[in-house]
């Protein structure tokens, strides 16, 4: 636990490594290794956690395991001050700050960390990018060829959309034609 308002001058530095954090939706994150920095400012918090680990989920259209590096460099300021919260950011120096809500005088680390990694996570991974995804009716996996399904009423607006998609790609890439 860090104890916000009982600081040393110079901040308080944590590093540690986590090897699993399970997520919902059978998603997780493996190998974090991670840093924390807490700073007292002005009767606030000036936070920083540093990081990175393996994201490990699914594709969002064809549901193949998927592994993806994640990243993370967040700062902010905890405050627990609701004016300051409402404000939403804060000038600290030349960096805008976001503020975040921490009435606690004790923060646990391992709950910040788990949330700012969360945060990176992938909102819908492809596992490739013209990833072609599950039929809806028979679940057969697109990328591994075409099933025997009638194309359904459901399926004729996106099929139109990749169309239009492509179309649009096309014009962009070839501007002269
Ligand atoms: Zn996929
Ligand atoms: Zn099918």
């Amino acid at each position: 636990m860090i104890d916000l308002y009982k600081l040393p001058l110079e901040g308080l530095r944590l590093n540690g490594t986590t090897q699993q954090v399970e997520l919902k939706g059978g998603v997780s994150m493996r190998d974090l290794t991670w840093s924390v920095f807490a700073l007292a400012s002005d009767g606030d918090v000036f936070l920083e956690v540093k990081g990175q680990a393996i994201w490990q989920g699914v594709c969002s259209r064809c549901l193949a395991p998927l592994d993806r590096p994640l990243v993370v460099e967040s700062q902010f300021l905890g405050s627990k001050d609701p004016d300051l919260v409402g404000r939403g950011s804060y000038a600290l120096g030349s960096q805008d700050l976001d503020v975040v809500f921490l009435p606690e005088d004790r923060l646990n680390e391992a709950e910040l960390v788990r949330e700012q990694f969360e945060l990176q996570a992938p909102m819908h991974p492809l596992c490739i990018d013209d990833c072609k995804g599950l039929c809806p009716s028979c679940g057969k996996n697109w990328n591994k060829g075409p099933c025997q399904c009638q194309p359904t009423a459901d399926q004729v607006p996106s099929a139109l959309n990749q169309a239009l998609t492509k179309a649009l790609a096309g014009i962009k890439l070839d501007p002269e034609s």
